[in-house]
């Protein structure tokens, strides 16, 4: 492994799932959903492998879904993106991400990131030689948000990009717009875009609406707004995702990504078309179940004596276990999966430069059916 990647060798994704499956936990750690998405698109993607579309698709992605992914963003943000030049379907949202800083960042630009953050947006800045300028989020009244003092700080000339994602993971925070304007008014400050991670764009609760920071005045034009069908359609395994932005800058990612993937699969992209066309009920829906899924997940945790920081989105809740006498959250969350049979994730792989502020804290996700959690309570009555 090259220098510049050695300290991203393994994800704790990777790590804590297959602890999760040599002691047959429940993993509630790395965030996928335990149930399928609609049926209609896997016979959708079905019946584009019966009737032949099996073959490369064009380097952007199928027609119909940069056409459905157009439809979607004039729905959800109320901007008008070019199928052809303005959208870029991409290997999951983490090519994306990558298409992204590869793409657009110089070795010598600096990319801001904020902290705790999604663990792929160190690896792909080193990939692309450049600096990485650690900002972070604070807790205020019960909710995490950004840290406007560390993030003027961590600006600078050579700003090229803030990697800004809402709804939050780890945290399952929800940035308000006033936060989304500081990040803007940096942008335009130091002339940086914005790589905005909104996979969980339709996962918000109780009420919470989600902004993207491509809808802030003059920010459309230096937004790449990135998305994923894994989320909102229950497929992480299809690795179906997708940006949007101005032209200038979407070629960019395109550049990168000829060269990363090429492209991905025809079939499953025809599948995720038909849903995005037909599927928006279901898609709507998914926030509902959601909800209640976190409401038990909470119930279940504050039972078992966790303090919780409660967020409005996204599949994950924050938990401090130091109330039950734990020290070392990241090698509690290593031992947690064959003692007790459950998997979380810990929050030291999403830090940095304030790594002090996070590394009591660990990520459980409750994308997981209500007797799974139930089942995941039963065991956690154990840590009492
Ligand atoms: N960004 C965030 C914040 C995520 O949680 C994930 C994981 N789903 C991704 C990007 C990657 O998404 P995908 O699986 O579509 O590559
Ligand atoms: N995005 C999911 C999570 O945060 C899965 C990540 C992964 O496996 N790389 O848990």
């Amino acid at each position: 492994t090259v220098r510049r990647l050695a300290p991203h060798s393994t994800t704790i994704f990777a790590e804590v799932s297959q602890l999760a499956t040599r002691h047959d936990a429940i993993n509630l750690g790395q965030g996928f959903p335990d149930t399928d998405g609609p049926a209609s698109m896997i016979e959708a993607a079905a019946r584009a492998m019966r009737e032949g579309h099996n073959q490369y698709p064009p380097g952007a992605g199928v027609t119909e879904l940069r056409q459905a992914i157009a439809e979607l963003e004039r729905s959800r943000t109320g901007l008008v993106r070019d199928p052809d030049t303005e959208v870029l379907v991409t290997v999951g949202a983490t090519e994306a991400i990558a298409g992204a800083v590869v793409g657009l960042v110089e070795s010598d630009d600096e990319v801001v990131v904020i902290e705790p953050y999604y663990d792929s947006y160190a690896a792909t800045i080193a990939m692309a030689g450049a600096t990485r300028r650690p900002a972070r989020m604070v807790l205020k009244d019960g909710r995490f948000r950004l840290d406007v003092d560390s993030l003027r700080a961590a600006f600078s000339p050579r700003t090229r990009a803030v990697l800004v994602n809402t709804p939050h993971n780890p945290t399952g925070a929800v940035l308000p717009r006033e936060d989304l304007e500081q990040i803007a008014a940096l942008c335009h400050e130091f002339d940086a875009i914005a790589i905005s991670d909104e996979v969980y764009e339709h996962l918000t609760f109780d009420g919470i609406e989600h902004v993207s920071i491509s809808t802030l005045p003059g920010m459309a034009e230096r937004t790449l707004r990135i998305s994923s069908a894994g989320k909102m359609l229950n497929c992480t395994g299809w690795k179906v995702g997708w940006v949007t932005g101005p032209a200038d800058l979407v070629a960019g990612v395109r550049a990168a990504k000829q060269y990363m993937s090429f492209t991905g699969a025809t079939p499953l992209q025809l599948g995720v078309a038909h849903a995005l066309q037909h599927e928006q009920q279901w898609i709507d829906s998914l926030r509902d179940g959601m909800q209640a899924r976190r409401d038990q997940l909470v119930d279940v945790l504050t039972g078992v004596g966790f303090d919780l920081v409660v967020g409005q989105g996204t599949y994950f809740l924050t938990a401090d276990p130091r109330p039950l006498g734990v020290t070392d959250a990241a090698a509690w969350c290593l031992d947690l999966p064959g003692r007790i049979g459950v998997a979380a994730v810990p929050f030291a792989p999403f830090t940095d430069r304030f790594a002090g502020e996070w590394s009591h804290l660990v990520r459980f996700a409750f994308c997981k059916r209500p007797e799974v959690l139930d089942e995941a309570g039963r065991r956690l009555q154990a840590l009492k």
